[in-house]
């Protein structure tokens, strides 16, 4: 093992958990090996936690935003200062390769950018309705939040909740994966060496009872979840059960249409760039390409660049054996049901890594709507090429899913690019993009069961999410002769 038990972190210290639910081993999936141990947080880790948010909420909230932030300049400045210990640690719990971890890294860095620039976009609003009276709002901080997180971007995604909730002025308990709980504990010595004060973050280790303890807790306000659908509407119902305002992210399978006039390089390899980057384990990651008339010239180039991707150098593992057999198992049942395999990553190996949880880029041709594989998540390396006679019908196939996080087309046709744009039912719509990410300070978030809650997680639409407007109306300009507001 290489790493000591992660500790929780309460009150700005390392605290251990009670020993009531054993702790679990964390594994390095790129060999298999176990580099750590996480303790599974209960009831009494949560309350400690939340009690020490609810010490520090008073102070944090009373110091002026402009201050505020000032910890996250210096949090960025550190992130960056870091990157490759952060990166490296990112790819040893959680398999991507180097240059995938560091983008990682570089992506909390630009969160963090919007969270200084929330001074400048969040000043009140003040009007004279009428003569001598005045109306204004300003915004306040909620009180003590929470943020659990999945495993895909150990250091990313808890920054979405992390720098924009706590520069708003909430104290907060994260709770991250279980499967990659290292760099949550970075996160929390960088912020604390940037001048967070004690007990503004926690971190709470654990899994299903962790989040539970956090759902039902009555002295949090609000929760950010990002994870699976079926998690996320477990959280959304259990948390807002004790009337917590909840945004629970959930899981994805992405429709990138394909036309015939699109640009065969730009396509293609965007294409597969965006079902295998980070081993297809983004909820941005293509999933169905549907394939409208004739487009062989632009999957022939496809399977090219698929086949030239190696696991180990160019495409990290997937986060676990268990998840290795479920996407093997989707693939088997697929090729069962009279899909066509033309690549297969089933099998991949890598030389003094054999224990890694490996496996390659697969594209699917002639998948049918109705297969299970094109229906279900599969989140891995995997590739379903769906055929349509034109986009109308391609926009039929994506309209079915019941998730909606992103779409995409690959058009030269400005017509047909605004007809997706306008029909596609998700959250993130792109043109000629493989991963249509908005970028700050445009916001993240899906449709469908893909999101559940109102606003979005990250940019403007997080500001209304972590806060709650004070509308406030005086009367001072005796002066103006009027006293119709008593
Ligand atoms: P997950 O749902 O298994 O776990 C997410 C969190 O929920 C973890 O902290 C975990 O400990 C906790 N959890 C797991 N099972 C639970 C249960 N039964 N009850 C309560 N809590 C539970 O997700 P994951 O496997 O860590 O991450 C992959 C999923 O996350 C994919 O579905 C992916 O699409 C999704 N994801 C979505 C987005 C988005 O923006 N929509 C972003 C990243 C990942």
């Amino acid at each position: 093992m290489k790493y000591a038990t992660v500790p929780n972190v309460i009150a700005g210290a390392p605290s251990e958990a009670s020993a009531a639910l054993p702790s679990i081993e964390v594994f390095n999936p790129s060999d298999g090996s176990i580099i750590s141990r996480v303790p599974m947080s209960g009831h009494r880790e949560v309350d400690l936690a939340v009690q020490a948010a609810r010490r520090a909420f008073p102070a944090w909230a009373a110091t002026p935003i402009k201050e505020r932030v000032q910890v996250f300049y210096k949090y960025k400045t550190l992130l960056e200062q870091d990157i490759e210990e952060l990166s490296a640690l990112v790819t040893e719990e959680n398999g991507k390769i180097a240059s995938e971890a560091r983008a990682e890294i570089l992506k909390s860095a630009e969160l963090t950018e919007f969270a200084c620039s929330l001074p400048q976009i969040t000043p009140g609003e003040v009007l004279e309705v009428s003569r001598g009276v005045e109306c204004r709002i300003e915004r306040f901080p909620l009180g003590v939040v929470a943020a659990i997180t999945p495993f895909n971007f150990p250091n990313m995604v808890p920054n979405w909740s992390i720098p924009n909730a706590l520069a708003l002025g909430n104290t907060m308990v994260l709770k991250p994966s279980e499967l990659v709980p290292l760099s949550s504990i970075r996160i929390a010595e960088l912020l604390r060496a940037a001048g967070l004060p004690d007990g503004v973050l926690q971190i709470v280790h654990g899994g299903k009872e962790t989040v539970e303890a956090i759902c039902d807790h009555t002295g949090i306000a609000a929760v950010s979840f990002v994870g699976s659908t079926k998690v996320a509407k477990i959280v959304y119902r259990r948390s807002t059960a004790t009337l917590k305002r909840c945004l629970a992210l959930g899981g994805a399978k992405n429709h990138l249409i394909v036309m015939p006039d699109a640009d065969v390089e730009m396509t293609s390899s965007n294409v597969v760039a965006s079902m295998s980057g980070c081993a297809g384990q983004r909820c941005m990651a293509a999933s169905v390409m549907v394939a409208v008339a004739n487009v062989e010239h632009i999957i022939a180039r496809m399977v090219e660049h698929a086949r030239a991707i190696v696991p180990g150098r160019d495409v990290g593992p997937v986060i676990s054996q268990q998840s290795r057999d479920r996407i093997t198992r989707y693939i088997d049942e697929a090729v069962a049901a009279g899909a066509k395999l033309l690549v297969d990553g089933r099998g991949a190996k890598v030389d003094g890594r054999e224990g890694g949880y490996w496996i390659g880029p697969t594209l699917l041709d002639y998948v049918r709507p109705d297969m299970k594989i094109a229906q279900e998540e599969v989140f891995g390396p995997v590739l379903v090429i769906i055929r349509a006679g034109d986009v109308d019908e391609a926009l039929r196939v994506e309209n079915a899913s019941p998730y909606g996080n992103a779409a995409s087309v690959f058009t030269e046709s400005g017509g047909v690019a605004r007809r997706v744009m306008e029909r596609a039912s998700a959250g993130m719509v792109g043109v000629n993009v493989g991963v249509p990410v908005p970028r700050e300070p445009f916001s993240f978030g899906g449709w469908n069961d893909s999101k559940f809650g109102v606003g979005d997680i990250t940019g403007r639409g997080s500001i209304e999410f972590w806060t709650q407007a004070k509308k406030m109306t005086t009367k001072w300009n005796r002066e103006a002769g009027t006293n119709w507001m008593s």
